[in-house]
């Protein structure tokens, strides 16, 4: 008998009849013998209305009453789905983060999981009863609620599956599985029935948003078996979805490259003409650091007459803070010729530990975008990544002729 988390994301729980096949499915894996634990998200577009909300009255609202609101969401869903399973007569029972004991540390908004008590999980699932835990929320040392970031739910359901050392994680969505780049995008994109942890790392990192980059991050440390499936399958005879491995199995044939992520969340500084000295990326990089706003990209050019460049890129969300913390210390900390900004950019990456092998990846890249007259404005690299900063009207194009272009539609010969 093993013990399985399942998170059900928006969409798989975005009515009451999706709520209603999701306890169906719950059923099913129960009446295998199965110990089930299901994490839910709030319902499709529920949280984005909720968000909405509060800006409705703000223009930078309180983040502490943002999680207050943002984690309602959840709570109804666990609780229909409680009400759903006891309907089909299965003992099940409700818990928010908070009512576990989601331990968070304070940054709301984006907290992050210290700890999770599991000891009532364990009693109610001791006694065949269904654990349903609201995704995405937490509570820190004084009480208050806290929310784990977009997506965060993923991280819930990885990191309950850590505490309750699961036999194996399933992350349940509208898509049936990790495909080689997002599918709404690339229809000919090809789902992947394997992936090796440090690539879905990467994918994640760099914006492919079917597993939270956290969730993917607690899967590593405490080596979580996860898979991606579909919700919308019969789970009689649902697919095998992908799965996360963590050893390279040579007996398989690697793709060189093996997916391709993109990101509209992100927003890029310039600021120009500022010394070049010792210290004058931490002048500029350090009080950003302070404002608690995470630096993706950093590029630093050195130009004539002692003079650098420095840009870098930011969350979107975290743009407007960024500049007014730059305009705030300028003058102190360091001083420029000019800050610039755009928050109409994209970054899209191309992804695989064939990279490591393999060279004239990049040149390849750079061609197929340059073919489409796609100017890239920052490159970043790492030893299984290769990541450009373009103008956020060309993402799309970009992303079709890179599939294209690395040939992600055919499987590894
Ligand atoms: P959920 O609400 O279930 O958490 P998300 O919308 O967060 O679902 O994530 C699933 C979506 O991720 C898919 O509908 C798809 O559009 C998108 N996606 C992006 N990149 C990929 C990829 N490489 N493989 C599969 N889906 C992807
Ligand atoms: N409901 C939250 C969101 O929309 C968390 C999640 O769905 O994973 O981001
Ligand atoms: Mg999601």
């Amino acid at each position: 008998m093993s013990l399985i988390v399942q998170k059900f994301g928006g969409t798989s729980v975005g009515s009451t009849d999706r709520i209603k096949n999701v306890a169906k499915r719950v059923a099913h894996y129960r009446r295998e013998g199965h110990r089930i634990v299901v994490v839910v998200s709030a319902m499709s577009g529920e949280t984005n209305r909720l968000l909405g909300l509060a800006k409705e009255l703000s223009a930078s609202p309180d983040p502490r009453e943002l999680d207050v609101i943002a984690a309602t969401g959840e709570q109804v869903t666990i609780g229909l789905l409680a009400i759903a399973l006891k309907e089909m007569g299965i003992p099940a029972k409700s818990y928010t983060g908070g009512q576990v004991r989601v331990l968070t540390d304070s940054a709301y908004t984006k907290a992050r999981i210290l700890e999770i008590d599991e000891a009532a999980m364990r009693k109610d699932l001791d006694a065949g009863t269904v654990v349903v835990v609201a995704g995405f929320q937490g509570v820190d040392r004084d009480g208050s609620i806290t929310t784990l970031g977009r997506g965060g739910s993923d991280t819930t359901a990885v990191a309950l599956a850590a505490a309750l050392k699961a036999d194996e994680c399933q992350i349940y969505t509208d898509v049936d599985g990790v495909y080689t780049t997002d599918p709404r995008i690339v229809p000919e994109a090809r789902r992947l029935d394997t992936i090796t942890f440090e690539e879905m790392l990467e994918l994640a990192s760099q914006g492919s948003k079917v597993l939270q980059i956290r969730s993917v991050e607690f899967a590593g440390k405490y080596l979580v078996k996860l898979r991606v499936l579909s919700s919308f399958e019969d789970p009689e005879s649902s697919g095998p979805g992908t799965l996360i491995t963590y050893e390279e199995d040579d007996s398989m044939e690697q793709a060189i490259i093996s997916g391709i992520a993109f990101n509209r969340d992100e927003a890029r500084i310039l600021v120009m003409g500022v010394e070049d000295r010792p210290g004058i990326a931490y002048a500029i990089l350090g009080p950003i650091a302070a404002a608690n706003i995470d630096v993706d990209m950093i590029v630093q050019n050195i130009g004539a007459s002692g003079q650098t460049d420095i840009s870098f890129t930011v969350h979107r969300n975290e743009y407007r803070k960024a500049m007014d913390t730059l305009q705030r210390e300028r003058g102190t900390s360091f001083n420029c010729r000019e800050i610039k900004g755009d928050d109409r950019i994209a970054k899209v990456s191309v992804v695989g530990i064939g990279m490591r092998s393999h060279t004239g990846l990049a040149a390849k890249m750079f061609k197929a975008l340059a073919d489409e007259g796609i100017n890239i404005q920052m490159i970043s690299t790492s030893e299984i990544k290769i990541a450009v900063v373009i103008d956020e009207k060309y993402l799309e194009l970009a992303v079709r002729v890179l599939h294209k272009a690395f040939e992600l539609e055919k499987a590894p010969a």
